[in-house]
């Protein structure tokens, strides 16, 4: 028999379009959950929201209104919120020196990964204190928060605040029973890794190539590199009631590289 985790749920994801929101989308609607996709990719965020019987809604999370829609359209389909995941977010391309760093393209960044994680929370706390039944607020963060060197400075900033939110939120709507995590991936083989690679100088890089290298140079896991879907298993945990006396944490999805060298092991 298989235990369907999220049955009557009903979750908001932002950034579900593709790759790790798309495959938690997936994952909680196979679970039993009603999802709504918010992203700024139509086509292929109404494309998953179809497959999966849910809806599709244009949001840009760096405008407040657009988050407060997402929601919205939460409450009018299935009249209650128990589950926003803030996963939406870009790598960012501000320059690799803290000496020449673009302030405009910082600014851009942080108005998505932490300006939009703060109006996710903002408006599910509201929906979810409302009704009275708690919630769980997940936050798609970076093991670039937490180890140097990982990513572009304006990157690494917006996550290192999202973890730093997160606490202070969970602190302040425990009180209510909503619960505030996030979750930090490491090397997951998206279209968000392969364009900053490309980006970067590695423009013959393809997925397969991707996925060698984060399996063999990003894990502790020797040939065993992230995928989508396990993000989005962690991030099943912690919507579900499996998880219920977790709150304001940081669960790394990183094959141990935060912990140790993985060049070592
Ligand atoms: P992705 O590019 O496949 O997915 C990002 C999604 O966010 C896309 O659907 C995109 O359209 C959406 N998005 C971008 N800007 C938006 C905006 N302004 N409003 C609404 N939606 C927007 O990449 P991914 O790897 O699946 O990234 C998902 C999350 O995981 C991001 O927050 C990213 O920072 C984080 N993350 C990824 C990795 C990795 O290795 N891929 C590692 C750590 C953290």
């Amino acid at each position: 028999m298989i235990l369907l985790r999220l049955v009557d749920k009903v979750a908001v994801i932002t950034g579900g379009a593709r790759g790790i929101g798309a495959a938690a989308a997936k994952l909680f609607a196979e679970n039993g959950a009603h999802v709504v996709i918010a992203d700024v990719l139509d086509d292929l965020g109404a494309t998953v929201a179809e497959s999966i019987g849910g809806r599709y809604i244009h949001c840009d999370v760096s405008k407040e209104c657009d988050v407060e829609s997402a929601i919205s359209l939460a409450l009018s389909w299935k009249g209650h919120l128990d589950i926003m995941v803030n996963n939406a977010g870009i790598a960012g391309s501000e320059g690799r020196s803290i000496t020449t760093l673009d302030m405009d393209q910082v600014r851009h960044l942080f108005s998505i990964n932490l300006h939009g994680t703060i109006h996710g929370i903002k408006h599910a706390a509201r929906a979810m204190i409302k009704g009275q039944k708690g919630g769980s607020i997940i936050c798609t963060s970076s093991a670039a928060a937490i180890m140097g060197g990982l990513a572009l400075h304006g990157y690494t900033m917006s996550k290192a605040a999202m973890d730093g939110l997160v606490r202070s939120a969970a602190c302040e709507l425990g009180q209510h029973l909503i619960r505030v995590n996030c979750i930090s991936p490491h090397g997951v083989p998206s279209e968000m890794l392969l364009s900053a690679c490309r980006r970067f100088g590695n423009v013959d890089i393809t997925p397969q190539r991707l996925k060698e290298i984060v399996g063999t140079r990003a894990s502790l896991l020797k040939g065993r590199g992230a995928t989508i879907e396990d993000v989005a298993q962690a991030a099943l945990f912690l919507a579900s009631d499996e998880s219920g006396f977790i709150t304001a944490h940081n669960l790394r999805v990183d094959g141990g590289h935060t912990s140790a060298d993985s060049n070592m092991s």
